[in-house]
This record gives structure tokens, sequence and C-alpha cells, in this order.
């Protein structure tokens, strides 16, 4: 039987897990570690991904982490001597690497995947995704959402009783933090919400523990290094390392020989402190509170309040945190649950998602359904600036919907307008994926000639558009392809 990756495409880290004797499991990759830095370098006409990459981070500008945060950005690459890579190219060096980690521990060619991706990814940075796998040689069976998959990790359904079960999933990552409500009913998950923030993470903990180290550097040597790449480089990943330890200690030394030389006395400057989980949690907490309002608008999309709220999932390396975890006990009010190892769930749940989509049968107990929803709303422009929503936030995917239109001048004979993602009434406020041009259209006075738009997202949340011109029932596919997409509004002439 043919296997399918479970993979965690993270920002900051990616994991693999496969279904292997009736049981997933997270795969170690080449350096023996069972996550894998998100990061991948060029050198010497090498490519490298993961630990030995990120160790060039400090070194070799031909280096790019955290390039999550680019996905699906119209027209962004990074350039390597002639050469430009779009996010997704670089994405799927990721995925090859882990592919192969894969293929080396069971001896099979494996070209089956399904890929997470935060819940509220727009459907540029899921076909971004779909084609970094492709890229990499992997059919994307699903691109499937993080939330959804850490609570399939979790086992929410075995975990819990007949009847209808309301899951809040608090994710806190390296660099995003997302919040999702899931409704498990039967064994079939349904999204009824999410928010978050897509610039909020464990890296920024990393920066305020640097931010703090700078300071200290300041007043006991009177030297400002901020400036210093690699000597920030360093201390950031020293700072990684003792908030990790201060999830398990109470205090952490912090030691880093020759961080430089003092040039006023010539003599190297060693730096040592002590970092006490209390100085650590005070750095932290306004940050760890800016997770409150997005946990409420969620409830508030989903209409559900916090005491109908059965299972509270925590998900991501963040979640280690105990500040953290205290922090959303004390919001919700509620215990809290993990999945063994936070920052592997995802790519557990996708294993088994995998494992459960190939088993045609259907009759296992193992059988998964899942019913996601579509993050934003999804129309087009209309007269005046207008956006006429046909599927709207939050509606649960696939999903097929239509509308009917028409002329807004005499002799119209054209109808042209914008594809766009987002919640402003203002087509101009929203994110621009593609345009709708119908041609033929009967010279009729204004409001006469008449097109249809139909909208169909499929189970990825990918869009495919298709425009009738009623007249002569011819259709026009809009085939959003990546150039196209402009993302920001273009101004208009008219
Ligand atoms: P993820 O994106 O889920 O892989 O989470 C990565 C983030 O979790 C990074 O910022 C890590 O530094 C952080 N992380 C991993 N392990 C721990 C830990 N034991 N304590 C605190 N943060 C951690």
């Amino acid at each position: 039987m043919s296997l399918t990756l479970g993979i965690d495409l993270g920002t900051t880290n990616s994991a693999l897990a496969i279904y292997e004797d009736g049981e997933p499991k997270i795969l170690e990759n080449k350096n023996g570690n069972r996550v894998t830095p998100s990061v991948v370098s060029f050198k010497d006409g090498e490519i490298i991904v993961g630990e030995p990459a990120k160790n060039q981070l400090a070194i070799n500008p031909n280096t790019f982490a955290s390039i999550k945060r680019h996905m699906g950005e119209p027209n962004y690459t990074v350039q390597v001597n002639e050469t430009k890579y779009s996010p997704e190219e670089i994405s799927s060096e990721i995925l090859k690497y882990l592919k192969e980690v894969a293929e080396q521990h069971t001896g099979e060619t494996i070209n089956k995947a399904i890929i997470t991706v935060p819940a509220y990814f727009n459907d540029d940075q899921r076909t971004a995704t779909k084609k970094a796998g492709e890229l990499a040689g992997l059919k994307v069976e699903r691109v499937l959402n993080e939330p959804t998959a850490a609570a399939i990790a979790f086992g929410a359904n075995k975990k819990t009783r007949s009847g209808s079960v309301n899951i809040l999933v608090y994710d806190l990552g390296g660099g995003t933090f997302d919040v999702s409500i899931l409704q498990l009913e039967e064994g079939i998950y349904e999204v009824l919400a999410t928010d978050g923030d897509n610039k909020l993470g464990g890296d920024d903990f990393d920066l305020l523990i640097v931010k703090w180290i700078n300071a200290q550097i300041k007043s006991e040597f009177n030297i400002d290094l901020t400036s210093d790449k690699r000597v920030q480089i360093r201390l950031k990943e020293e700072a990684e390392k003792a908030k990790k330890s201060l999830s398990a200690q109470t205090k952490c030394e912090i030691t880093i020989p020759f961080l430089s030389i003092n040039p006023s006395t010539n003599i190297p400057i060693n730096f040592e402190s002590t970092l006490t989980r209390e100085t650590f949690n005070d750095l932290i907490q306004d940050l760890v509170q800016r997770t409150e309002e997005p946990v409420k608008k969620a409830l508030e999309l989903a209409k559900i309040s916090l005491k109908d709220i059965d299972l509270i999932v925590m998900n991501g390396g963040s979640t280690r945190i105990p500040y953290v975890q205290d922090f959303v006990r004390k919001i919700t009010h509620k215990p809290i649950n993990f999945v063994v190892n936070p920052d592997e769930a995802v790519a557990i749940g996708a294993a088994i998602l995998g494992e459960s989509l190939s088993d045609m049968s259907g009759s296992d107990s193992n059988a998964i359904d899942l019913v996601d929803v579509t993050p934003m709303s999804l129309g087009i422009e209309i007269v005046n600036d207008g956006f006429s929503v046909l599927i709207p936030r939050n509606t649960p995917i696939p999903y097929t919907n239509s509308g009917i239109y028409h002329t807004t001048q005499d002799n119209q004979t054209m109808i042209s307008s914008h594809i766009a993602q987002g919640e402003s009434e203002k087509a101009s406020e929203n994110y621009v994926l593609g345009l709708l041009e119908i041609p033929g259209l009967p010279p009729l006075p204004a409001g006469q000639a008449q097109i249809e738009v139909t909208f169909i997202l499929d189970a990825n949340g990918i869009l495919t558009v298709k425009g009738k011109n009623m007249e002569n029932n011819n259709v026009v596919k809009v085939v959003i392809n990546k150039e196209d997409r402009m993302g920001k509004f273009p101004s208009r002439a008219n």
C-alpha cells in the first residue's frame, strides 16, 4: 500500500510523520532530530536543508529562513547569484528533503502527501503550498488546516463522548498564533471559525530575550552591539536555548564567550548572566496577552460561548511555556490538553488523515471526515467599488455559489471585474486574486446584458471562477495564474 506523508511545513520548523505498524509516527531527520528547521541554504552549487542550513544563517547570505511568511506573495523572490527562487521553490526543497528522509526510512518511493497550513491562509497561500508539494514530486492529497490536524492528533473523536463536541485549538508556534473553533460530530470535523495573529510567536519571545541581553551588555560593558549582525544572530540562538530551558527550569544561566572585543580596552566581551523564569514571564506578558483578543473573536465568529467549549487543545512549540499554559487556563477557566509533543501534533494529525484517506473501505474506526471553512469572504468587484460576496467567510467547503450580474452602461459589450478576497465592503480594500473578463455581450441599454458568475471552492480552499455570458452561453473560466495575481487592488481609470 502506498504511504502518504504527513507534513507540517512550518514557519520555523517542519515535521514529518508517517503511518507505520498501525500508528502514526514522527520520523527523525538526517541529523536525528524530530523537527527540521525550515531553512534552506545554497552553498558551492549545493542546496542544504535543516540544521546545517540553519548553521549557515550567520555566515552565508544565500540562506533563507521563514520563507513561509512569503508564500503566495505575488512576485516575491529570493536571489542566489543569477537565479531567482519563488517561496514555493524554496519550500519545495524542504519538502524534497523530508520526502527523502521518509524514503530512506521506509525504503519505498513515496509520492503522496498531506501538507498543513495555518487555518487562515488565503487561496494564494494554499495554492503556493500545493505547488511546493508538486515541485517536490508529491501529489498533495489535501492542504489541511493545522488546528484540524492538531485536533485529529489529539484523538478528539476517541476521547469524547458521543454527540457534538466543541474544540478550541490554541496554536502558538514560532512565527504565528492561530486560534480555531472546531466542531466534531460523528467523526466529522468542522472548522467553525478561525482567527489569529500572523506576526506573533516564539521568535518574538527570543527577540525580547535578545533585547534584554543587549541591555545587560550595554550596562555592564558600556557598549552597543545591536548593529553587529553576527553578534545578534548568535544572541538569538542563545536566547532561544534559554527560553526553552525556562520551560523546564525556573532559572537559566546564559554564558556567551567571546561575543566581541571591547574597542576601548581590547578585552574580549564574555557575556554571563542569569535569566529567571519570572523575568522571562515579565518580558513576554504583553505579547501573550495579545492572544486573548483573537480567542474572543473566534468564539464570537463561531457563535459559541466559552462555556460550551468541551476541549481545549494546545498546539505549537511555544505552548510548552508554562506562562502561556497558565494564561490559557486563566482566560478560559478550563483544563487544557496537549498532544504528547505540541510541536509534533500537526504532522501526526496529517499522517492520520493520510492513512484514513488511503483506507478506501471507509469502515475503519480511523475514518475521518473533514469539513473546513473558508477563512475569508470571496467575491467580485461591482459598480462604485462595491464588493459582492459569493462565498462568505467561514462557509464550510467545498462550496459552490453563483450570482447574476449585469452591465452598468449602455452598449457595454464586456464586463471586467476583479475577483477578490476579504471582509471590506469596498472591493479596493480587499486582496485581489484575479480578473474576470466576459466579452461578447450584446450592445443593450445599461442593466440588460447579463452574466452569471460561479465560484467553485474546493476542499483545499482553492478557487475556480466561471463567468457565463447569458446571451450566448459562452463560459469563461478564470485560471488564476500566479503571475496574474496582483495582491493590491490596481487603480482604475474609470
Ligand atoms: P512550532 O512552529 O510549533 O515548531 O514552534 C516553534 C517555536 O516553539 C519556536 O519559537 C521554538 O523556540 C518554540 N519552542 C520549542 N520548544 C520549546 C520549549 N521547550 N519551550 C519554549 N518554546 C519552545
